[in-house]
């Protein structure tokens, strides 16, 4: 599944596709792709002819402002103006992935939605499990107006917000997993299971240590050691794991650095104990039993 730094390689790749992208055309291939209300009619009507502008990430999710041309001409430069679009929202959820193709080919069953600018262009979203969302929130509004994950996500890891002073207040008490509470969007938006496993190893603790048990140093090393996990990855453009794709068909190299995940039965690169794999909360989760406790 792709996670913040994932998610933050492809808000890139957008940014430096589309820039001037008019959406001429657009079709959408599986109804169940788009999330707003009124469904595909209202979204396809609303994005035709729109401007995509400034791209955006919280957590795992994207967006990109749109504008329109206005019908008036602006008076004192005598061209078009632009006026507000709203915004476009994506969340890739399990396996959702950009395509851009500069000549015409045809679309692979895993399909959901094509987007075509005035030179024939396209951008093509591929979903094989097909969880991935799309919105169109109308102009004035906030995108969690329609968005409403938005809503609970918790502060971004690079924000200010997000320290050890935050954590130790937000677990207090609390008896889930360490693991399972890096997972919880509502405590640090975008980590996922990678980040999660990764983190856990870099800060010496226990993935299974309940949440609220964790002292003063574990906190301050955790925050550091996710946010530093999270950098490292964005540089390397995400992940090898998974289905992750950038939008020039590449896939990330972090994989290739981890210290626990997808590693079980190897010797720690560190310690060269095996690292061990269990399901803790649900989760496929990678430890090494030496070096965290
Ligand atoms: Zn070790």
């Amino acid at each position: 599944m792709p996670e913040l730094p994932e998610v933050e390689t492809v808000r890139k790749g957008l940014a430096d596709r589309l820039a001037n992208f008019q959406i001429q055309r657009i079709e959408v291939c599986r109804d169940r792709a788009i999330a707003s209300p009124g469904g595909v009619k209202e979204f396809t009507s609303n994005m035709s002819g729109a401007f995509i502008g400034e791209w955006y990430r919280r957590g795992k999710y994207l967006f990109s402002s749109l504008h329109r041309e206005s019908s008036s001409l602006n008076p004192s430069e005598g061209h078009k103006a632009f006026i507000d679009g709203g915004w476009w929202g994506i969340h890739l959820r399990m396996t959702g992935y950009f395509q851009w193709h500069e000549q015409k080919t045809s679309p692979c069953r895993h399909t959901r939605v094509r987007l075509w600018n005035t030179t024939g262009k396209e951008l093509r979203f591929v979903d094989i499990r097909s969880f991935g969302q799309m919105w169109w929130v109308p102009p004035n509004n906030l995108p969690e107006t329609v968005i409403t994950g938005l809503r609970n996500l918790g502060p971004e890891p690079f924000s200010k917000e997000f320290n050890p002073i935050y954590l130790e207040a937000r677990l207090k008490g609390k008896k889930n997993t360490i693991k399972s509470a890096l997972l919880d969007q509502s405590v640090v938006a975008g980590t996922g299971n990678i980040y999660a496993d990764e983190s856990l190893f870099q800060a010496g603790i226990l993935p299974n240590k309940p949440s609220g048990e964790l002292n003063k140093i574990e906190l301050k090393k955790l925050c550091s050691s996710l946010i530093s996990v999270l950098k490292v990855s964005i540089g390397q453009g995400g992940t090898t794991f998974s289905d992750f794709r950038d939008l020039e068909g590449l896939n990330g190299n972090y994989g290739g650095q981890s210290w626990v995940y997808r590693k079980g039965g190897q010797p720690c690169r560190r310690c060269g104990t095996p690292i061990l794999r269990k399901r803790i909360s649900g989760r496929s989760t990678h430890w090494c039993p030496r070096c965290q406790n």
